[in-house]
């Protein structure tokens, strides 16, 4: 019988079912695995964009993440919106010793409506939660706010920003250049070494909660074991069906998820 392999989200639910815990959630039964979800920050969004967002009392954040480890200890940890400085140090407290596969992901703005981040909260993640991942995973406005440079135009740059998530505590970064033009290029920054992944730009406006699933979707591969880099060839592949089949999707007026 195959191993049942568990995945916990730390994350914001999206009520309208794009971003968030409940893209996280289908993205692990996408990859065949057991979904758990502690929720750090409810909001109010639909396709046309984040309306408000109600962090959730810090040790109600912990007494979910405490409850899961005690009794369904994961294979992997995807960490998505934060919210605020204090949930940030709940999340490493109820943690504890790190597990060995978390998977970051910096949400700190959305691409519409208001945002998802108190202030302070990209120090608390460099100092707190970065030293547990074994993968950040920031867009470039998110790698520019957390490095605390200017916004990066080039690959070069991008892998700049990459060595210095790595320099401040995560073993990886993946610096996701989809918001520059041209075909999109992301850069793995890891021991020492730069790897580039080229991708196809999928003709869809429909991308909303990306961020999340290619997040959750590597945090899966590495609870099935994969090598860090075939776990992201992998997601990448399937987000790529998964914004090719959007259009499909007939969801509100706005920006829907990718088909998944
Ligand atoms: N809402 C929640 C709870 C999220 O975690 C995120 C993203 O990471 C978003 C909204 C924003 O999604 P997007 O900018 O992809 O539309």
């Amino acid at each position: 019988m195959n191993k049942t392999r568990k995945l916990l989200s730390i994350a914001g639910s999206d009520p309208s079912g794009g971003a968030g815990i409940q893209a996280d959630l289908k993205t692990f039964s996408a990859f065949g695995c057991y979904g758990m979800a502690a929720i750090t920050a409810l909001t109010a969004q639909n396709t046309r964009g984040v309306v408000a967002a109600f962090p959730v009392a810090p040790d109600i954040v912990a007494a979910q993440i405490a409850a899961v480890m005690a009794d369904i200890p994961p294979d992997a940890v995807k960490i998505g919106m934060v919210a605020t400085p204090e949930i940030a140090a709940a999340i490493a407290g109820a943690l504890g010793a790190a597990p060995r596969n978390v998977v970051l992901d910096p949400v700190l703005i959305p691409t519409q409506g208001a945002s998802l981040a108190a202030a302070g909260l990209e120090r608390a993640l460099m100092t707190t939660l970065l030293p547990l991942a074994r993968l950040v995973t920031p867009n470039i406005f998110e790698a520019s706010a957390l490095s605390e440079t200017p916004l990066a135009r080039t690959t070069d740059q991008m892998i700049a920003q990459g060595r210095m998530l790595v320099d401040a505590g995560a073993k990886a970064a993946l610096v996701k250049g989809g918001d520059l033009s041209g075909e999109p290029v992301d850069v793995l920054v890891a021991d020492g070494e730069t790897r580039l992944f080229h991708g196809r730009r999928v003709a869809t406006r429909h991308t909303h909660g990306t961020g999340c699933a290619l997040s959750s979707a590597i945090a899966a591969g590495l609870a099935k074991g994969e090598p860090l880099i075939d776990a992201i060839a992998a997601a990448k592949v399937w987000l790529e069906g998964a914004l090719e089949a959007a259009d499909g999707l007939e969801l509100g007026e706005g920006r829907g998820p990718p088909n998944h």
